[in-house]
């Protein structure tokens, strides 16, 4: 299987095994307190998994580059023995490994961070101080002595990040950069810091050790390179010693989505390729690449040499060695919803993964074998029970698994039916997998009652009945117009063509994506570039289509949604950190019309009756949905606690404040380590 992707690689004085990189993530684990150990513990996991070649989160070369005031740093000797428990322990495991270095420039989050211009970026409240000629000769030093510190690591290389819009992505695009000196103003300048951080480490480190370069191929801000140029550069680089080209994809301003869950599969793939004929040294595609399947055809078809993949190597460290066996079937694979790794980075909490609890936790969180093996009865077969399920029967413990609908997958089979959250699909196809790979009784449309204990025995009883949506008590809410967010995902209802959406969480985002989006722009690539704006034909600079307002407005008006909320704070506050804006923009390109602070007064054959700032209005509407959050689904409990056998509480029927798989799946697979 998967010939391509899983050919060697020769880079001259060494192989890769393998076409797939794991890409650069940052776990958060860099500056925790032992952390180390745990990183190491982390990627020795994956080179088992078989990794072709791994590459660390960024690690900056000074101080001023940081990240954050106490971001990790590589530039003293004292620091390389942290870094040789992380390279031994991928070595051990037959892996490769290179360091990032990276400096945020101007997305340092203090007030030290120093860019080519003293220009604030839109993401960060701190404005950089602009570099002086000497600190840029500085950091070229900084750069050269990381790598040199890198190598005595033990590190099979380095890679230079040199996109999404950090500092040497600062110094390529005059967006950012508006000097007059020798490291400003042509492009031959403005390259100058790239080609000689470049051209001083492979002066340092000699031939024998890989050098990356995350080129940025396709920057979607304004006053971003041009096409001629991202070829330009590439050209410089290779002559400059790099041993491979990475690809990087807009930068972190950037205001379309690159990496969120609705970007399609493999979408940035065509912009690697369109440099192949250019440059000899080997290119890495990257973004949204999740299966094996869009590895193979990205690298058979020509596209690149390798690609890269981040998150899914958190998801399942075992992503190559599954594929290799022919398991693609059982890979745990990554649904792209930042929602446990990039928002929690952004949080400056540890990384870790909604589908895999495990990923950062590998010292902490082990499912070994039992001793004592128990029957166990799992009550509902959503998020919550599916993880406990799989972790309790990889222990060896006998589970049954009793769902009342005639499929499992619970309120990720309603997700999967937004357009953009294709990919929860893949959850449930894993779970179901496993399910059958690890002997799991499945009973579907099968309740569980107190009765069948006459017949079965079982040890303990883990129950996972998840929720059921919030009523809302106003006049006239009893009509058959208004209904709730399941109904309408399950296809029990009718919606009209004007509907008042009731919440403003998540699931009301949701909700209006659904009733005004027909078909998933997801599963259409060509629509999606034209609804966010990218010119595939690499025209402008930056590779932004220029999109007329009209067209964007008009785009798809079929309903007329509102979106209400009680609170008095800014529309989808609570959304992630790294997805949240996505949401707020689809809801605008759809022309929702969104109200906060509004009180329900009642709904009758005029509409629905609120009062928002004093003010009482009719919204002229047919549906009414409600998304006003959920409740746990107790119904069970106390009978089941009257028999006896010990019960435990796992996911929305534990809390249900919101729907939340990340605590679910990590609250089954905690109970199933500890059980
Ligand atoms: Fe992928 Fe979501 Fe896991 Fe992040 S948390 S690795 S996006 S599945």
């Amino acid at each position: 299987p998967y010939p391509h992707m899983l050919a060697p690689l020769d880079l001259g004085y060494t192989q890769l095994k393998n076409r797939v990189l794991m890409g650069s993530m940052h776990t958060g684990l860099e500056e925790e307190k032992g952390g180390f150990e745990k990183l190491a513990a982390f990627y020795r996991e994956r080179a088992e998994g078989g990794v072709g070649l791994i590459v660390t989160g960024g690690i900056s070369p000074n101080f001023r580059g940081r990240l954050a005031p106490h971001a990790s740093q590589l530039s003293f000797p004292w620091q390389v023995s942290k870094h040789k428990i992380v390279t031994d322990a991928v070595h051990e495991a037959d892996g490769k490994i290179c360091m990032q270095i990276l400096h945020a420039g101007r997305y340092g989050y203090h007030p030290f961070s120093q860019a080519p211009s003293a220009i604030k970026a839109p993401i960060t409240p701190f404005k950089p101080w602009a570099m002086a000629s000497w600190q840029v000769k500085r950091t070229i030093a900084a750069y050269t002595r990381a790598a040199r510190l890198a190598k005595q690591a033990g590190y099979d290389g380095v890679e230079v990040m040199g996109s999404e819009g950090y500092l040497i992505n600062q110094f390529i695009c005059s967006r950012t950069n508006k000097r007059t000196d020798e490291w400003g103003g042509s492009f031959e300048n403005r390259c100058r810091l790239a080609l000689d951080i470049v051209k001083g480490i492979r002066a340092k480190v000699g031939n024998d050790f890989i050098i990356i370069f995350r080129l940025s191929m396709l920057d979607l801000v304004d006053k971003g390179s041009t096409w001629d140029e991202v070829v330009q550069l590439a050209k410089w680089l290779e002559r400059a010693g790099v041993t491979i080209i990475n690809t990087g994809i807009g930068w972190h301003e950037a205001r379309i989505p690159t990496i969120v869950t609705s970007v399609p599969r493999g979408a940035f793939a065509w912009v690697t390729e369109k440099l192949k004929s250019e440059v000899n040294v080997p290119l890495v595609a990257t973004n949204r690449i999740n299966t094996p399947e869009v590895a193979e055809n990205i690298i058979s078809s020509g596209q690149a040499d390798m690609v890269s993949m981040a998150r899914p190597f958190l998801a399942d460290a075992d992503l190559v060695n599954k594929a290799a066996a022919g398991q693609s079937e059982l890979i745990n694979t990554c649904i792209g919803c930042n929602q446990a790794c990039l928002d929690h980075t952004f949080s400056l909490k540890r990384a870790t993964c909604l589908v895999n609890p495990r990923a950062c936790y590998e010292t902490e969180l082990n499912f070994t074998p039992t001793t004592q093996a128990k029957r166990l009865a799992v009550v509902g077969a959503g998020p919550a029970g599916m993880a406990f399920a799989v972790y309790a029967a990889q222990r060896g413990h006998n589970v049954v698994v009793f769902e009342a609908r005639g499929e499992v997958g619970g309120q990720f089979n309603l997700a999967r039916k937004i357009p953009g959250k294709e990919e929860f699909d893949e959850t449930i196809r894993y779970f179901d997998r496993q399910f059958a790979n690890l002997g799991i009784e499945l009973r579907l449309n099968t309740r569980f009652t107190p009765e069948l204990l006459n017949d079965e025995k079982f040890d303990e009883i883990i129950m996972a009945t998840g929720v059921v949506p919030r009523m809302v008590k106003v006049p006239g809410f009893d009509s058959s117009n208004v209904v709730t967010y399941q109904q309408v995902l399950r296809g029990e209802v009718e919606v009209g063509q004007k509907v008042a959406l009731i919440g403003a969480g998540g699931i009301g985002f949701d909700m209006a994506h659904f009733l005004c989006e027909s078909e998933s722009s997801t599963l259409n690539p060509s629509a999606w570039f034209k609804q966010w704006g990218v010119d595939t034909a690499y025209q402008n600079r930056g590779g932004l289509a220029v999109v007329k307002d009209s067209e964007a407005a008009t785009a798809h008006q079929s309903r007329q949604v509102y979106l209400l909320q009680r609170k008095t704070s800014k529309i989808g506050k609570g959304l992630g950190k790294t997805s949240g804006w996505v949401h707020r923009s689809v809801i605008k390109q759809h022309g929702v019309i969104t109200k906060t602070g509004v009180s329900y007064d009642k709904y009758d054959e005029q509409g629905l009756h609120i009062t928002v700032d004093d003010k009482p209005e009719v919204l002229d509407v047919d549906t009414v949905v409600l998304c006003a959050g959920q409740e746990s689904n107790r119904e069970l409990e106390s009978a089941l606690q009257a028999t006896g056998v010990p019960v435990h509480l796992i996911g929305g029927v534990d809390v249900a404040a919101e729907l939340d798989a990340k605590r679910a799946i990590r609250q089954g697979a905690e109970l199933a380590a500890s059980i």
